[in-house]
Order: structure tokens, then C-alpha cells, then sequence
């Protein structure tokens, strides 16, 4: 590893949820936590080493074509999700990258189990996908609000006690299966304080090219907000593996946030270390072979091999 790779390995161990930990959301981690980055200006310098490694090891992910990347990215109401991939995903390629976001369930989507709209969309081998909220909203949304677990029209034996200890326990098996068959999963939590987000919804008033992101639905929901974060908090202390942990990205600042959610991701590119397939003995013959051909073809004039000759 060089330098600047551990420097990012450094960086996000603070975000890291310890598996098996228990997590209390309020007291363990901290919205506003910048720890030695104290500048916006040397966050920007962070930022763009964490985007050059993406953009470099995308292109080696695509070339080895064994793994793909789901990056699930969850977060509260104006938590900045969609900023975030603005930020990050700058520098990539665009082909190598799907962003699905997932909305309420439809009745098709109702009519499967939970797992299955999250499957159809998960990474093919060498991409990176972004799931803008995720899996985890059956154990966020649909835990803070039952009425939505009647429209899962879920047989008996998938209710009652246990049920949610249950589904923590299937999307970590579910994790453990893709992650062995080449799917790195990467989980971001974006944390948002509670006076944060009333200021960004406050902007999102005061401001007219701002008005359209304003939901009142968004500010109704902020009434549920300990239920939020007891969720989460679960969510966090029952569902950070080995091989698929949780990331704590302090959301308060946006600049923070963002330098934070790539050196994670980039992290993850790092881990999978993936190269560029090198050929044979005798491919390599074949290659040369044609090399001579093509030379053969030179028009009056011009060098053999004019990538050669520079
Ligand atoms: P933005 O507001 O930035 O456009 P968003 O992700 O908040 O993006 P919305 O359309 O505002 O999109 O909200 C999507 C809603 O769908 C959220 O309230 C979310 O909780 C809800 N949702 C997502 N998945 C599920 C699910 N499995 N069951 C029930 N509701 C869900
Ligand atoms: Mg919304």
C-alpha cells in the first residue's frame, strides 16, 4: 500500500461501526465530528485524492470484471444523499455507474418478497451502483410505521415477535452470499443532527430556487424523529459485518460528509485491489505477430509502429 492509500484506510476508521457493537446513534457518533480536518481547504485536497482513486481503480474494476460495487447510501430527509453522489461520482466514468433510487414500494414491487426490487438492480461485474436508499429502509421506514408492514402482505409466520431480529439476521446472510460471489458492499449512513436538518429545510423555504426539494411530508416525518433514531441505531448495532460494515459519515457539514463518503468508497476499491488482466506467453506471440503485419502495411514514408517511434 502506499502512503496515500493508508492515509485513506486512517481517515475512515473513525466512521467504522465496530460488528457486534452496540451503537446509541446520540452518544456514539457526533453530526458535526471533523476530526483532524479542521479546513474546508484541506478537505478539498482530500477530496480530490479520493476521486482520483476512484476514477483510477473504476477503471481497473471494469478491466478485471470479477467484482462489482453496491454503494447503499441511506440517510434522514436533506441528510445531502444527492449531493453526495454529485460530489463523488465526479471523475468516473459515467458508464460504470448506475444510481437507483427506491421510493415507496409499488403493488408489483408488494407483490414479491422484500428482498426482490433490491436484487433486480444489484451491480453487474466491474460496475459501481449506488442505491439511493435501500434494503434497509424494510427495517427503517417500515419499522417506524407498521402500516406500511400490512401492505407487505406478509404471511403469519413472517410477523410477529422476532420479526425484526429476523430480517436483520436474512439481509445479513443476504450481504454474506453476495459479498463471497464478487459484490463489495459499502453502507453509508449519512448522520444529521436534528437542529441541522430544520436548517436545511428552513433554506429550502427561504430560498425560491430551492422551493421545488421542499416537502411537507419531509417535515411531518421529522416528528418521528427518536423513532428515526432508535431505528437506526438498531439498524447499526445489528447489521455491521465483517463483510459488509456500516460507515457513520458526520453529515452536519456537507464538505465533511463528502470527503468522507469517497474515502470510504474508495477504500472499498482499494480492498478489492482489482488489476488488469495480463495475457500469455502465447497470446502475447500472437500479439507480435500482428504487430509485424500492421508494420508491414507502413505507406511510404511513415515509421513501422508511429506509436512506438512517439
Ligand atoms: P428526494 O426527496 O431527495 O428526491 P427521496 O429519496 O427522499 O429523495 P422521496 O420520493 O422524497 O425520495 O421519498 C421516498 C420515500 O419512500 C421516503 O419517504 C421513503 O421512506 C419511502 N420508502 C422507501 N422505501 C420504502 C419501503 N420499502 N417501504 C415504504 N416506504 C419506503
Ligand atoms: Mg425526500
Amino acid at each position: 500500500m502506499t502512503s496515500r492509500e493508508e492515509r485513506i484506510a486512517d481517515f475512515i476508521e473513525a466512521f467504522r461501526v465496530e460488528p457486534g457493537s452496540t451503537v446509541k446513534l446520540s452518544k456514539d457518533f457526533d453530526p458535526t465530528y471533523r476530526g483532524t480536518v479542521r479546513k474546508k481547504k484541506k478537505g478539498r485536497q482530500l477530496l480530490a485524492e479520493g476521486i482520483d482513486i476512484l476514477s483510477e481503480y473504476q477503471t481497473r474494476l471494469y478491466a478485471q470484471h470479477s467484482h462489482g460495487v453496491l454503494v447503499v447510501l441511506q440517510a434522514l430527509d436533506a441528510g445531502g444523499k444527492d449531493g453526495t453522489i454529485r460530489h463523488v461520482m465526479t471523475g468516473v466514468n459515467p458508464q460504470g455507474v448506475d444510481v437507483h433510487g427506491f421510493k415507496v414500494p409499488s403493488s408489483a414491487e408488494l407483490d414479491h418478497d422484500y428482498l426482490w426490487r433490491y436484487q433486480r438492480q444489484l451491480p453487474r461485474r466491474g460496475a459501481i451502483t449506488i442505491f439511493n436508499r435501500s434494503h434497509y429502509e424494510e427495517v427503517l421506514v417500515v419499522r417506524v410505521h407498521p402500516e406500511l408492514l400490512e401492505r407487505q402482505n406478509l404471511p403469519h409466520s413472517a410477523r410477529g415477535k422476532g420479526m425484526w431480529r429476523r430480517r436483520y439476521h436474512e439481509i445479513n446472510e443476504w450481504e454474506r452470499t453476495l459479498s463471497r460471489n464478487g459484490t463489495k458492499i459499502v453502507k453509508l449512513f449519512l448522520n444529521l443532527s436534528n437542529e441541522e436538518q430544520r436548517t436545511r429545510f428552513l433554506r429550502r423555504i427561504d430560498l425560491p430556487d430551492h422551493n421545488w426539494k421542499f416537502s411537507s411530508a419531509d417535515v411531518r416525518e421529522r416528528e418521528y424523529w427518536d423513532d428515526y433514531q432508535r431505528a437506526f441505531s438498531k439498524m447499526l448495532s445489528n447489521t455491521s459485518t465483517e463483510w459488509a460494515p456500516w460507515y457513520v459519515i458526520p453529515a452536519d457539514r456537507k464538505w465533511y460528509a463528502r470527503i468522507a463518503a469517497a474515502a470510504v468508497i474508495a477504500n472499498a476499491l482499494i480492498e478489492i485491489d482489482p488489476q488488469f488482466p495480463t495475457i500469455d506467453k502465447d497470446a502475447h506471440n500472437a500479439l507480435l505477430d500482428v504487430k509485424k503485419t500492421l508494420e508491414a502495411q507502413s505507406p511510404e514514408g511513415a515509421a513501422p509502429d508511429p506509436f512506438e517511434a512517439g
